[in-house]
C-alpha cells in the first residue's frame, strides 16, 4: 500500500487540523436546493493561499444557469415547503442552532478563513468567527419580534365610518446577496442572519478570492436543519454569477457589499425588475486626533484603525487628521506602531499582519503608493511591497499629501494611511467630508462637547469617539453618500428585509 502524498499545505503548515485538511481536499460544489452539486458547466477555478500564492483548492464556477437554478430553489422554498409556515420561534431556533454550530467549529472556521484570506488565524478566531456567532444569535432573537403597528386612522372623506388599521412586516422574498473577500464568513453572517430572521430565502454569491469559509458554513446550515433551498450558496465570478443574480427577474432584493464601482453596476442591473437594493460600499474614513486627546491611547488606536485586517476594511481610518501641535508626535507614534507590526503568513502565531488577499490587490495598493510618492507625498514608514513570496505590503504612513491626491481621495484597501495636520477644529468638517464616501469616522478628544459637535457635522454612518472599529450586532452600520444604501445589523436591518403591508378593515 502506498501512502498518499501530502498536499503542499500539509508540508507548509504542519499543524493544520485534520478536519481542515480533509475539507480542503474534498470536492467543492455549490449548494442549491439543499444539495451540493457541480456547476452546470462543470467548470472550476482555483482559490489561493495569499501567503504563498499557491492553490489551496478548486471550487465550482457558477454560471448564469446555476444562478437560475438557485433562484428557482429559493423561490420554491419561499413559497412552498416548511419555511413559510414555520413559526417565528422555530425560525429563530434554527438560526440559534447555526450560531451554536459555528461556535463549535470556531477553530476550524478560523483556520480556513486565515488560509483563504491571509488574515492571522488568531484574528479570525478572536474577531471574525465570534462576531459571526453573535450576529446569528442577535438575529435569532429578532425572528420572534418582527411586529407591525395598529394605526388610528381618521379618513375625513368617510364621515362616521369606523376602521381598524394595522401593519404587518412580511419577508421581502428571494434575496440575492453578494459579498466581498475581506471578512468572508462575517459578511456571510451579516447578510444571512437578518434575511433568515425575516423569513426570506437567499442565494449567496461569495467572493472568488475567498470561497471556502462560506462552503463550510453551508455544510453547517444543512446540519442545523434549514429546509432545502432556504440558503443557496454559489461560488463564481462577479461579472458572470454576480451580475446574473443582480439582474435576475425573480430575485426580489439584492444586498451587496464591495466596491462603489460595482455597487453602481448592481443598481443598474437591479433596475430591470426594480428589485430592492441595499449597498455597503467603500470608504475613506477620517480619524481626527485633537491635541487634548489621551495620546497614549489615540496613537496605537489610530494605527490599528487603518492597519487592522491589513487595511482591507471598508471603514479603515485612512485619513488621519491631527492637530498641528501634536502632529509630529502622533505621526511618529503611528509610524513606530507600523514598524513593530510583524508581517507573515496568517498561520504563524507570531504574525500580526498577513498578506493582502490577492496579487491584484497587491498591485492595486502598490500603484496607489507610487502615485502618492510621485505626487510629492512622503512615506515616513513603509511605502513598498515586502520582497519574497506572498502578497505582502509594508504598513505605510504618508505625510505631505495634497487634498486632491488619489491617496487622500480614493479607497486604497491596503495598509496605507495619510496623516494631515490641521490648526483649528473648524477646518475638520469640510476637510473630512470632502470625499465621495461617508462610511465611518473617528474622533479623539477629552472635550466631550467638541466631540459631539463634530460628530453631528460629519457625514458618516458611524462615528466612533475615543475608540475605533467597534462593531456590534445591535449597532447599525452603513454609509452616507456613495458609501451605500441602507443599514446592516441592529433592528434597522429588519426594514431592509421586510415589506410593510397596511391592512385596513371597515368595522
Ligand atoms: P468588488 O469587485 O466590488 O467585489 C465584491 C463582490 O462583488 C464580489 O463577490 C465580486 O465577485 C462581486 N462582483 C464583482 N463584479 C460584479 C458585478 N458586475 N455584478 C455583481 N457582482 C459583482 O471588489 P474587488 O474587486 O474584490 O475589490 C476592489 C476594491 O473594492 C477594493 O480594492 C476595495 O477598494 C473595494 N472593496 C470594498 C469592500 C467593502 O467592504 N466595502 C470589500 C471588498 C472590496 P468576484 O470577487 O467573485 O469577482
Ligand atoms: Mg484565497
Amino acid at each position: 500500500m502506498t501512502a498518499t502524498p501530502k498536499a503542499w499545505f500539509e508540508e507548509t503548515y504542519p499543524d493544520l487540523p485534520l478536519e481542515v485538511v480533509s475539507f480542503l481536499q474534498s470536492r467543492h460544489r455549490v449548494l442549491i436546493g439543499g444539495q451540493w452539486v457541480d456547476s452546470v458547466t462543470q467548470k472550476k477555478f482555483p482559490t489561493f493561499d495569499p501567503a504563498t500564492g499557491k492553490v489551496l483548492a478548486e471550487v465550482a464556477e457558477a454560471s448564469a444557469e446555476d444562478v437560475d437554478e438557485a433562484v428557482k430553489a429559493a423561490r420554491s422554498a419561499l413559497e412552498k415547503g416548511p419555511w413559510p409556515t414555520m413559526t417565528p420561534s422555530e425560525r429563530g431556533r434554527l438560526i440559534w442552532k447555526l450560531a451554536d454550530l459555528v461556535e463549535a467549529h470556531a477553530d476550524e472556521l478560523a483556520v480556513i478563513e486565515s488560509l483563504d484570506n491571509g488574515k492571522p488565524r488568531s484574528v479570525a478566531r478572536a474577531v471574525d468567527v465570534p462576531l459571526a456567532v453573535d450576529l446569528f444569535r442577535y438575529m435569532a432573537g429578532w425572528a420572534t419580534k418582527i411586529e407591525g403597528n395598529t394605526i388610528p386612522i381618521s379618513v375625513p372623506y368617510t364621515p362616521g365610518a369606523e376602521y381598524l388599521a394595522y401593519t404587518v412586516r412580511e419577508p421581502v422574498g428571494v434575496c440575492g446577496q453578494i459579498i466581498p473577500w475581506n471578512f468572508p464568513l462575517l459578511m456571510a453572517a451579516w447578510k444571512l442572519g437578518p434575511a433568515l430572521a425575516c423569513g426570506c430565502t437567499v442565494v449567496l454569491k461569495v467572493a472568488e478570492q475567498t470561497p471556502l469559509s462560506a462552503l463550510r458554513l453551508g455544510q453547517l446550515i444543512i446540519e442545523a436543519g434549514f429546509p432545502p433551498g432556504v440558503v443557496n450558496i454559489l461560488t463564481g465570478f462577479g461579472e458572470t454569477a454576480g451580475a446574473a443574480l443582480a439582474s435576475h427577474p425573480d430575485v426580489d432584493k439584492v444586498a451587496f457589499t464591495g466596491s462603489t464601482e460595482v455597487g453602481r453596476q448592481i443598481v443598474r442591473a437591479a433596475a430591470g425588475n426594480l428589485k430592492k437594493v441595499t449597498l455597503e460600499l467603500g470608504g475613506k474614513s477620517p480619524n481626527v486626533v485633537f491635541a487634548d486627546a489621551q495620546l497614549e491611547e489615540a496613537i496605537p488606536a489610530a494605527a490599528s484603525a487603518v492597519f487592522f485586517n491589513h487595511g482591507q476594511c471598508c471603514c479603515a481610518g485612512t485619513r488621519l487628521y491631527v492637530e498641528r501641535k501634536v502632529f509630529d508626535r502622533v505621526v511618529e507614534g503611528v509610524a513606530e506602531e507600523a514598524r513593530k507590526i510583524r508581517l507573515g503568513p496568517g498561520w504563524d502565531p507570531q504574525t500580526q499582519m498577513g498578506p493582502l488577499v490577492s496579487e491584484e490587490q497587491l498591485e492595486r495598493v502598490c500603484r496607489y503608493i507610487e502615485e502618492g510618492k510621485e505626487g510629492g507625498a512622503r512615506p515616513v514608514v513603509g511605502g513598498k511591497k515586502k520582497e519574497g513570496q506572498g502578497y505582502f505590503v509594508e504598513p505605510t504612513v504618508f505625510v505631505n499629501a495634497q487634498p486632491q491626491m488619489s491617496i487622500v481621495q480614493e479607497e486604497i484597501f491596503g495598509p496605507v494611511v495619510v496623516a494631515i495636520p490641521f490648526e483649528d477644529p473648524s477646518e475638520i468638517p469640510p476637510a473630512a467630508n470632502q470625499t465621495i464616501y461617508g462610511l465611518a469616522a473617528g474622533i479623539w478628544t477629552r472635550d466631550i462637547s467638541k466631540a459631539h459637535r463634530l460628530a453631528r457635522e460629519l457625514k458618516a454612518g458611524t462615528v466612533w469617539i475615543n475608540c475605533y472599529n467597534i462593531f456590534d450586532a445591535a449597532l447599525p452600520f452603513g454609509g452616507y453618500k456613495q458609501s451605500g444604501w441602507g443599514r446592516e445589523m441592529g433592528h434597522a436591518v429588519l426594514e431592509e428585509y421586510t415589506e410593510l403591508k397596511s391592512v385596513c378593515i371597515r368595522l
